[in-house]
């Protein structure tokens, strides 16, 4: 079953274009990630799939159907800061929301639960840290017992502790069978809590898919010595290498993820009579593999 399916999905605001024919499928169970760089599209993307914005072009279908209010219902969404009463407890609090949006006033105890506030439940609002507040938030995007959940940024400004909660949180609601669809500017984030993702770049998709495929993480090692056509030679002898490439004085090794050892590496050029003159890793930074894909 497919959750969301976007197809050529298309948005200008007058000569900027947010959204340029951004086209991806969210299979069910997914936690969904939708990456990019401030100002890629992202909240845009997810302003017209709550019908909040209308797009210029494309379409999209919800759970494998033309969108309607019915499909809506089965989607709890965060996609800005809700308008909490400061004086207000949690619990008053989500019972205002339950109100407006007309549906889980019988959840209200559920998903404080879940969101791990039960115990303040009828503490003010005011009294609550960054991150209570924001997994207030996402208990009122709950109400109602939703399939789906979209939620734009939901770590955004939260201290690290503020985060790991949120984390685990959308980690823990994904365990029980809901599928999330998150933005986030942050790689890290998408790499620790997301099994699939896109990757938007002012409004153009790079590339989407598994995580581990679109974000691999291959042990790169760089080895050079005087004689490197030998030492390309011996060295595709040598078992789980992926495959080499050569860079100037330099052959670059790609392993999969945490399969390059040095050691043996060295000790079989040495063997095969090629004395190496350096042997290091290339491990590329999140933010390199970020570059590389954005730029
Ligand atoms: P993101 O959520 O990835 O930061 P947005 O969807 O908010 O990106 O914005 C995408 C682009 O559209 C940006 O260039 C932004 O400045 C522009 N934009 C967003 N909303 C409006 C608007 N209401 N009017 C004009 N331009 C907008
Ligand atoms: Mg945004």
């Amino acid at each position: 079953m497919k959750i969301l399916q976007l197809t050529d999905l298309t948005k200008s605001y007058g000569k900027i274009k947010a959204l340029d024919k951004v086209s991806f499928d969210v299979p069910e169970g997914t936690i969904f990630g939708i990456l990019g760089p401030n100002g890629s599209g992202k909240t845009t993307l997810l302003s017209i799939v709550l019908d909040v914005l209308r797009s210029d072009g494309g379409s999209f279908k919800l759970f494998e159907e033309e969108p309607n209010a019915f499909h809506r219902k089965r989607i709890g969404s965060l996609l800005e800061t809700p308008n909490f009463y400061h004086y207000l407890s949690a619990r008053q609090n989500l019972e205002i929301a339950a109100e407006i949006k007309g549906r889980g006033k019988e959840d209200i105890e559920t998903v404080l639960k879940q969101v791990n506030l039960f115990d303040r439940r009828n503490s003010p609002f005011s009294t609550f840290s960054l991150g209570m507040k924001q997994r207030l938030a996402i208990a009122s995007a709950l109400l109602g017992n939703p399939d789906v959940l979209l939620l734009d940024e939901p770590t955004n400004g939260l201290d690290p502790v503020g985060i790991s909660e949120i984390r685990m949180l959308i980690l823990d609601l994904a365990s029980k069978g809901k599928t999330i669809i998150m933005a986030s500017h942050l790689l890290d984030e998408v790499e620790k809590v997301c099994t699939h993702a896109v990757i938007l770049k002012f409004g153009k998709q790079i590339t989407s898919g598994p995580v581990s495929e679109i974000l691999s993480n291959d042990d790169l090692v760089e080895v050079s010595s005087n004689d490197l056509d030998r030492t390309l030679s011996v060295l595709n002898q040598f078992e789980g290498l992926r495959k080499i490439n050569k860079e100037g004085e330099l052959l670059v090794l790609d392993f999969p993820a945490n399969k390059a050892d040095l050691s043996a590496i060295n000790a079989f050029c040495f063997q095969n009579g090629v004395v190496l003159s350096h042997l290091q890793f290339r491990r590329k930074s999140l933010e390199t593999r970020f570059l590389e894909l954005t730029h």
